[in-house]
């Protein structure tokens, strides 16, 4: 469903992801992990169009992005996005947040969108949050209104950026289920993590970059206990 080929961009004179291949079937959950500045946020963009590329091509669900042909809107209403900071608004109810795009961009009457929304805060298991405002939560339950706002508008793919990196550690636990839960609900998942218990749990595959290159792709199984490459090799025994 998702199938980047040839990508290439630079910053300038830094060429930040070299050669990108990845294909994602319909229901695949990818991991990707790397050191910190190996392109791995910046590839997530470029997925979600909220960066340009210079070379390559990009397709999700047979629409296409490529560095001339920009169709940012079909592919943002198909692809939904959780990032390290939630990124919720501050001044928007939990409810409010999750009902603002399917009302002004589905244009979905509101009590449909109330409906909806209230469906998926269920999913992430804090629908008596609703009336609450962002700054009156954890961080955890934070980053489960996001992920709840996401899904608010049925993508078709969910985009993950570290969501758990910037939560103490015993909210981690909370978002991870939450999205164990998706992955169990077949929902087709790219995301950058470097928690390895949720990769070796759910991945379909575990991706390793490093300097902007996919240096090596496996099933969690033979990723961890046969990895092929030195630099993957000494990543592992960095964080694990
Ligand atoms: P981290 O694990 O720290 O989040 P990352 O793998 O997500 O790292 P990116 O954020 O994709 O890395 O950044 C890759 C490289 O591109 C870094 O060297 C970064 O400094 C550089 N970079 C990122 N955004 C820009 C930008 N807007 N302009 C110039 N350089 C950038
Ligand atoms: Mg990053």
């Amino acid at each position: 469903i998702v199938s980047v080929a040839g990508l290439n961009k630079w910053f300038g004179d830094f060429h930040v992801l070299r050669d990108i291949d990845l294909l994602v079937g319909r229901g695949q959950r990818i991991v990707i992990c790397g050191p910190s500045g190996s392109g791995k946020s910046t590839l997530i963009r470029c997925i979600n169009a909220l960066e340009e590329f210079q070379e390559g091509r990009i397709t999700i669900d047979g629409i296409e992005l490529g560095p001339n042909l920009r169709r940012v809107d079909d592919i943002r209403r198909d692809v939904g996005m959780v990032f390290q900071s939630f990124n919720l608004f501050p001044h928007l109810t939990v409810l409010e947040n999750c009902t603002l795009a399917p009302i002004w961009v589905r244009h979905m009457p509101k009590k449909d969108a109330d409906a909806a929304a209230m469906k998926y805060l269920e999913r992430v298991r804090i629908p008596d949050k609703a009336n609450a405002y962002p700054g009156q939560l954890s961080g955890g339950q934070q980053q489960r209104v996001a992920i709840a706002r996401a899904l608010t508008m049925t993508p078709k793919v969910m985009l993950f950026d570290e969501p758990t990196s910037a939560l103490d550690p015993e909210m981690v636990k909370e978002v991870l289920d939450t999205m164990v839960d998706l992955a169990g609900e077949g929902m087709t998942m790219l995301v950058v993590t470097h928690e390895m218990g949720f990769a070796k749990e759910v991945a379909s595959r575990v991706v390793f970059m490093d300097a902007g290159q996919i240096i090596e792709a496996n099933t969690p199984d033979q990723f961890f206990a046969n990895p092929q490459h030195a630099r993957t090799k000494l990543f592992l025994s960095q964080i694990l």
